[in-house]
């Protein structure tokens, strides 16, 4: 059994791209019976009997160079999807197989007009943030290197990547929004809340710089009465215990519309402090409308601190919907 990296940093548009469409979302390998090779077909029915599996291919890349390390690529080898400093995913692998026409359909093709052919589907799929200066030191990796293309680990560097996943089992992808509770759950919103309205849940501890006394939200500026502005935690998932209990992971919303659409990623803050709207949202009648009435696109945020700019990021980066809605299987 292999253990290997995968580079696919999501700051590149089209790594997203592919990322939201067939990862974050399950791609249903039913509909593509016909370019699934037999016994890779039967392999994904019986890991997914609901018919819906993570997919990710690799191209055969320049003179080939991906080739025979694809090729390598087993049921049951551990792949970590490696990309802006981080180790950011890692999954089993539960079938190999080879399409060109399935691989066209799911991604297109690359600027060489190369497709994504070289494919495996991923259980136990979860979210990290190991971030790869660990990994070089576990490794005994020089400072200097990167994943740039498919590796495969030696088996003693393998070994040692399996054992730092069970030491960081990060969350499971499947748990996409936070539980009430959980070993790798931000701050509770639920809980925080309680802390944030004065009068209210006075026996919580609130955290010091997420109380509310102002009544202001952040992204829309709006003045609401208490009862009307809640303090959500900004990174949701893969949170060390410091970030669980940090203070600047938290961002004050109101409920009139603000933190549902942060929440769930139809609204972000940009690295420049700046409020951006995912095409998503203006695609959808009912939510095009509170964006507009909440005037949020291009309104520029005051943050408590550099931190809070840096859980912002990781909202824009693994939250926010930057894509146009998908029509993936239209032909
Ligand atoms: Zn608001």
């Amino acid at each position: 059994m292999h253990v290997f990296f995968q580079p696919a940093a999501l700051s590149q548009k089209s790594v997203r791209r592919h990322y939201d469409a067939t990862i974050a979302r399950r791609v249903s390998f039913l509909d593509h019976e016909r370019v699934i090779p037999g016994k890779a077909f039967r392999e994904l029915s019986v890991s997914f009997p609901d018919g819906e599996a993570c997919v990710w291919g690799v191209t055969p890349g320049q003179r080939g160079v991906n080739v025979s390390k694809a090729r390598r690529i087993a049921k049951g080898d551990l792949a970590f999807f490696t990309g802006d400093k981080v180790a950011y995913l890692s999954g089993i692998v539960s079938a190999v197989w080879h399409s060109t026409p399935f691989a066209e359909r799911l991604w297109g093709r690359d600027q060489l007009g190369q497709t994504w052919e070289w494919m495996y589907a991923l259980d136990d799929v979860r979210e990290h943030d190991i971030l790869m200066d660990e990994v070089r030191a576990a490794l005994g990796w020089k400072d200097t290197r990167n994943v740039q293309n498919l590796t495969l680990l030696v088996e003693d560097q393998g070994a040692t990547m399996r054992a730092l996943r069970e030491a960081r089992p990060g969350s499971s992808l499947s748990a996409a929004l936070p539980a009430a509770s959980g070993p790798d759950v931000a701050p509770s919103p639920a809980r925080v809340v309680s802390a944030a309205v004065p009068g209210a849940g006075a026996d919580v501890p609130a955290p010091s710089a997420g109380r509310i006394t102002t009544g202001t939200c952040a992204l829309c500026r709006g003045e609401v009465p208490d009862g009307f502005l809640v303090v959500a935690a900004i990174k949701t998932r893969g949170c060390s215990p410091q970030e669980r209990g940090d203070p600047a992971n938290v961002i004050a919303l109101c409920t009139l519309g603000c933190e549902s659409l942060f929440r769930l990623g139809y609204v972000a803050v940009d690295g420049g402090g700046i409020v951006v709207t995912s095409p998503q949202a203006l695609e959808v009648p009912a939510l095009r409308v509170h964006v507009e009435r909440l005037a949020l696109t291009g309104c520029e945020i005051a943050y408590r601190s550099l931190a809070t700019a840096g859980y912002l990021a990781w909202h824009h980066a693994r939250v926010f919907r930057d894509t146009a809605p998908l029509r993936l299987f239209e032909t």
